[in-house]
């Protein structure tokens, strides 16, 4: 889907924990219907990122748009799927009951859950293909159909943008395809991912845009514009663990 009013749009965005900043003055528009891999060293402010997008932290100084409103307007039309290691895996909660709170934004306070909103959930459940386990808990899962019943209960939301924090990280190679196929699909019905990852090796494969992040944002564009040897050994320094085993782009 081919629109001129960026999914995202940050201008000079600034979020600092106490006076240090971990996000400074980042600009950038992210097209709607891109898949977009955000990298950078640990601690370069990624997840803040992410949050600042969401709203869940403070912003020193600049603006988010969300498809043309101001952030705090388009609240519905973005979720978050955190990262699993914040995540109480023991709460009790159903796959199905995950689900359906992607609903709570959409059905009224004097009102439960009803069949349209369960249609929803059991749509989007079979949308990551995981229909099959709406009953189990969700402690009781793998990481990767954990990681994708989070993204059934942001489908379910009806949101068009999707902020995803290092969902492969910790899964095995087949969960990382599964997962994978999930964002491509999500994609080619038109949503726009940003995902933060960090494996450089698979980042050309997976992402149409690549967000290089180190507390300013280095570079945006398509892989083979940002993933250079110039950029890379700028931003990671003695970091580089991925960059050998990386293809030349064709
Ligand atoms: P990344 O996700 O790229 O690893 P983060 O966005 O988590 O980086 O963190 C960026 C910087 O902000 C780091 O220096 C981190 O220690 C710091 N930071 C993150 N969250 C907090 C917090 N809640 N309080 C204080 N400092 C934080
Ligand atoms: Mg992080």
């Amino acid at each position: 889907m081919v629109s001129d009013t960026p999914a995202i749009r940050t201008r000079h965005l600034t979020v600092s924990y106490g006076l240090r900043p971990a996000l400074l003055d980042v600009s950038l528009d992210i097209p709607t219907g891109a898949l977009v891999g955000v990298l950078g060293p640990n601690g370069a402010g990624k997840s803040t990122f992410i949050k600042a997008l969401m709203g869940f932290v403070k912003k020193d100084v600049g603006s988010v748009e969300i498809l043309g409103l101001p952030a705090e307007k388009a609240k519905g039309r973005v979720a978050y799927v955190p990262q699993r290691s914040s995540v109480d895996w023991d709460f009790p909660i159903t796959v199905e009951e995950v689900a359906l709170m992607g609903r709570y934004g959409l059905i009224p306070w004097y009102r439960n859950p009803g069949k349209k909103d369960r249609e929803a959930a059991a749509k989007a459940l079979q949308a990551v293909r995981m229909e099959g386990f709406s009953k189990r808990q969700i402690g009781a899962l793998s990481g990767g159909q954990q990681q994708r019943v989070f993204m059934a209960r942001a489908l379910c939301q009806g949101a068009r943008i999707l902020l995803l924090d290092e969902p492969f990280a910790g899964v095995d190679a087949v969960t990382e395809r599964a997962i994978l196929d999930v964002l491509r699909e999500a994609r080619q019905q038109g949503l726009t991912l940003v995902v933060v990852h960090h494996d450089l090796a698979t980042a050309p494969d997976y992402f149409d845009h690549i967000a290089l992040i180190k507390q300013r944002l280095v570079a945006f564009g398509p892989p083979e514009e940002v993933l250079t040897e110039a950029l890379l050994s700028e931003v990671y320094e003695g970091q580089m663990q991925g960059f050998a085993r990386m293809r030349t782009p064709p």
